[in-house]
């Protein structure tokens, strides 16, 4: 099989872990505490094999744990591990993109509640050195003690065709982010437009991807309104990619997916392949999601989920998988 080099990134091998649109609707439904096989399949509206194919890769990377129930010990069901547990921040970003750019019903029906300061809350992303909500532009990059190149199949694991209208409409917190996000190459292009590429010749020289797949990547981010197209050159016309608003407001959830990454996705012991420089205090840039209404750094145990204003509320089921 033939194999490539490309330049050392937390976010493709977070990607190459669950980057998948059925790993990513998985992982969403155990946190929502959805966990056994036929639960799954109803609520998913995957194939069964493809569910357990899914289900044994995120096995594999150890991102969920298979374990009998108390009842009888007959069912088995699928548990957050402690590495997937700290999935949560991405989890809560996706939710705050999807509220908005996309009001449907059941989002709107969702609280988020903080229990530590008992409101709800929209969750934020800031640095921890200033406490500024961290925004794309500034945001700058130096090689870390990790920047080398890594190795990948050229043989990319096949990916599902799976298109947002095949996902049951249900509790479904944040399809539209993992219809965009879910495909390995349009993940890896939304990527490196934060580091400010934006041509074609850029994205492909820095992805071993095929050219008229990776035009189809970019009409799909244009079409989902993640992109803009600019002409920069009329002949031959030419055209760049600029991210839109909605384009850059994914920013804190890769950026929440590349420090986990840097955290469970290495096993290079010299460091992290990137550092991040946060240009607006200029100290070296953690994000933390934060509680919009104390402005606690949210913890996963911590957060509430209640439907309608009504509802007491439950917690999240990676409370207690803790
Ligand atoms: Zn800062
Ligand atoms: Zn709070």
């Amino acid at each position: 099989m033939s194999k490539l080099l490309t330049r050392a990134s937390s976010i493709n091998r977070a990607l190459d872990q669950i980057g998948d649109k059925w790993c990513l609707l998985i992982l969403q439904e155990v946190f929502w505490g959805i966990n056994s096989f036929n639960e799954m399949l109803a609520a998913t509206g995957v194939s069964k094999g493809v569910l357990a194919d899914r289900l044994r890769w995120l096995q594999a990377v150890d991102c969920l744990h298979k374990k009998a129930d108390g009842d009888g010990g007959k069912r088995m069901r699928y548990h957050l591990t402690r590495k997937s547990i700290e999935l949560y921040d991405c989890a809560l970003m996706a939710v705050a993109w999807e509220r908005q750019f996309f009001r449907t019903e059941e989002l709107d029906q969702v609280i988020l509640r903080h229990r530590k300061c008992g409101r709800p809350f929209q969750p934020r992303l800031r640095c921890r050195a200033c406490g500024d909500e961290v925004r794309v532009q500034d945001v700058s990059y130096k090689p870390g003690p990790g920047a080398t190149r890594d190795e990948r199949d050229k043989k990319v694991r096949r990916r599902s065709s799976l298109s947002v209208q095949d996902v049951p409409s249900g509790r479904s917190l944040y399809k539209n982010l993992i219809n965009i996000v879910g495909d390995r190459w349009t993940a890896n292009v939304i990527a490196l437009s934060f580091h400010g590429l934006t041509r074609f010749d850029q994205f492909h020289q820095e992805l071993p991807v095929a050219t008229n797949i990776l035009s189809d990547r970019l009409r799909f981010l244009v079409e989902e309104g993640v992109f803009r197209q600019v002409a920069y050159r009329q002949r031959p016309l030419r055209h760049e990619y600029q991210l839109t608003q909605k384009g850059q407001a994914l920013y804190p959830w890769f950026l929440a997916l590349l420090q986990w990454g840097d955290k469970w996705c290495s096993q290079d012991k010299r460091g992290k392949p990137m550092r991040l420089i946060h240009d607006a205090c200029g100290k070296s840039l953690v994000g933390q999601v934060e509680c919009s209404a104390c402005g606690g750094v949210l913890k996963a145990h911590e957060v509430e989920f209640g439907l309608g204003a009504d509802s007491p509320g439950r917690t999240s089921p990676a409370a207690a998988s803790a």
